[in-house]
């Protein structure tokens, strides 16, 4: 956790402020009794009122400053710990933002989720207990002993007796605590997993009528972690009576004993009166400490989630100051390239070479999980590649920067993501300063604007979440808008045409040769139909290159795309 705390530093001042603050307060607290002693020993008991105004005046002057201190160290440190958990929110969002596609697989979107949100609230609110009582504890702890020491030294026996007691009692209750609270954390993660789950998944639940299995899962895990916060606040709880329990004990012993010494006149009222108060001041700043020691285990746990994800480094570094290009536009040139996933056992891809340039067109078909989106994938740098070049413009992918390298792509990805907002923001997502006119030519083009205007408000129509209300070939037509209205170098189409009818196919394959005219395609299919004219069709097999050539030429000289031809036109379309 102190590793986390450096990023305390910009609230250097204000945390110093706040411990001076508390500082005061504390003293404050401390002399409070002493005064009250002097009250009730030379004002009471001589009937000198003068004297009883004076210091009267003077406790409340002290009592009004330390209340005033409280005020503005709470203020503080409440701002403090809100803009530190601000703060943190910030650094983890950007450090994820960097990793690549491996690291997302590693650690779980919804394990970062929670590390996000609800582990920076738990480290944020040890923080504020920590600034209230770091120094406001021990002080009350040591400074009450030594003022109590002071009144009667004698008297202080009775502490020796209960503080040892009371020590003893909140070590137990904590050391039973503290595992069940770093349970808490794990099973609080669980459960966000389930519900997580359970939200996504709700189409495939109750197609699939699993939706009293869900919610029996649901009931396990949040009664799981209900018992166990339960159990945890029961433990938690009878710290309170003990305390109590304590308190009361002490005061009646050290008001039997004192009355005795005052008997015998070696001890005056004022003094045993005060001498209660720094009794409870003692008793109080231990059980404050036994809370802090409860809490600092639980926000570590959860400081070591966050710390896990800001140490993971990305494996694909950013080049800040790449190659840059100016040249050639549209290159793309794969050289004996080889592949595999992190952990898998088989290359994905191996020695693939081609290239593509502008004005061209290069399709890729084969079958489902011959490598086709992993090999798209690679050309924006999602994974980097185990040998061999990828090159762009004649520049290897990885000595250019994401930014210069991503703004030459137009990617249009084989699951079809919209966000949350009207049709014009995502479409506009693809150029931010995209005018209304280029808007409306990108949906043309990707043959949306007739649905987009049957839609209650046209452009201004909102997609929900996850883009829910539009239809899967909807979704296709909007995120190939997206990607048109950027006006990219090099376009990548992964199976975008998948869920379109032939004929709009078709309209949009006629529409988008006028715009790509000077543009490099790379595009995978599964329908031949759609490869047909391409420039040169790439047939993969098993993340190998079967054959490559144009669709006759490929006809003639390779069985594995005679196969598929065969499988899906009859003998006159292919001739
Ligand atoms: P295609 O797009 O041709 O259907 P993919 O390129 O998606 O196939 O997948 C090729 C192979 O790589 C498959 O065997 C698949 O299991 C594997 N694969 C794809 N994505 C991942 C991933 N993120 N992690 C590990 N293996 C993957
Ligand atoms: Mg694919």
């Amino acid at each position: 956790m102190m590793k986390l705390f450096r990023y305390l530093k910009p609230y250097r001042l204000p945390i110093g402020i706040i411990l001076a603050l508390v500082f005061v307060q504390s003293l404050s607290e401390l002399y409070l009794p002493t005064l009250m002693s002097d009250i009730v020993n030379f004002g009471i008991s001589k009937g000198d009122v003068p004297y009883i105004w004076q210091i009267g005046g003077i406790m409340l002057a002290v009592a009004i400053g330390g209340t005033i201190c409280a005020i503005i160290s709470s203020y503080m440190s409440a701002k403090v710990a809100m803009g530190y958990g601000k703060l943190m929110r910030g650094k983890v969002f950007n450090h994820v933002q960097h990793f690549s596609l491996q690291e997302f697989d590693q650690i779980g979107t919804s394990s970062l989720i929670t590390r996000t949100t609800n582990d920076i609230t738990q480290v944020q609110q040890v923080l504020v207990m920590i600034l209230r009582m770091m120094i406001s504890a021990p002080m009350m702890c040591i400074g009450g002993i030594i003022m109590a020491v002071n009144k009667d030294a004698k008297l202080t026996l009775v502490l020796a007796v209960v503080i040892p007691i009371l020590a003893l009692a909140i070590f137990a209750v904590a050391s039973k605590g503290i595992p069940l609270f770093k349970a808490m954390q794990k099973k609080l993660d669980h459960l966000n997993l389930v519900l997580r789950e359970g939200l996504i998944g709700i189409r495939v639940i109750r197609s699939f009528n699993r939706t009293t299995h869900e919610k029996q899962r649901f009931n396990d895990a949040n009664t799981d972690l209900t018992q166990t916060a339960v159990k945890v606040n029961r433990i938690m709880a009878s710290l309170m009576p003990i305390m109590m329990l304590a308190f009361n004990f002490s005061t009646i012993a050290i008001i039997w004993f004192g009355s005795e010494r005052i008997n015998a006149g070696s001890m005056q009222v004022g003094d045993l009166m005060a001498f209660i108060q720094y009794a409870t001041q003692i008793m109080f700043s231990l059980v404050m400490v036994s809370i802090i020691f409860v809490m600092i285990p639980r926000a570590s746990a959860s400081a070591t989630r966050i710390n896990e994800v800001l140490d993971m480094e990305p494996v694909i570094r950013d080049q800040v100051n790449g190659k840059q290009t100016t040249s050639q536009h549209g290159y793309v040139e794969f050289d004996r390239v080889t592949f595999s996933y992190p952990g898998a056992e088989n290359p994905a891809l191996s020695n693939i070479s081609f290239s593509a340039r502008p004005g061209e067109t290069t399709a890729i078909i084969g079958g489902t999980g011959s490598g086709k989106s992993t090999m798209l994938n690679l050309i924006p740098r999602f994974y980097d590649i185990d040998s061999g070049r990828i090159l762009v413009d004649g520049i290897d992918v990885r000595e250019m920067s994401h930014d210069y390298l991503r703004s030459k792509i137009g990617l249009v990805p084989q699951k079809a993501v919209l966000f949350s907002g009207t049709i014009a923001d995502n479409i506009r997502y693809g150029k931010q300063d995209a005018t209304d006119e280029e808007i409306r030519h990108a949906a043309d083009v990707a043959q949306a604007t007739a649905f987009i205007n049957e839609m209650p408000d046209g452009f201004e129509s909102m997609i929900a979440q996850g883009g829910t209300n539009v239809s899967g070939g909807q979704k296709q037509r909007l995120s190939i808008a997206r990607a048109l209205v950027r006006k990219p170098e090099i376009y990548i189409f992964d199976d975008s045409f998948s869920a379109l009818d032939f004929k709009t196919d078709a309209k949009l394959r006629a529409a988008l040769k006028g715009e790509t005219v000077n543009s490099t395609v790379i595009l995978v299919a599964q329908r031949v139909s759609t490869v047909m004219d391409a420039d040169r069709i790439i047939v993969m097999e098993e993340g190998k290159i079967a054959d490559v050539g144009t669709h006759k030429e490929l006809l003639e000289k390779s069985d594995v795309y005679r196969e598929i031809v065969s499988s899906q036109l009859s003998e006159e379309e292919i001739a």
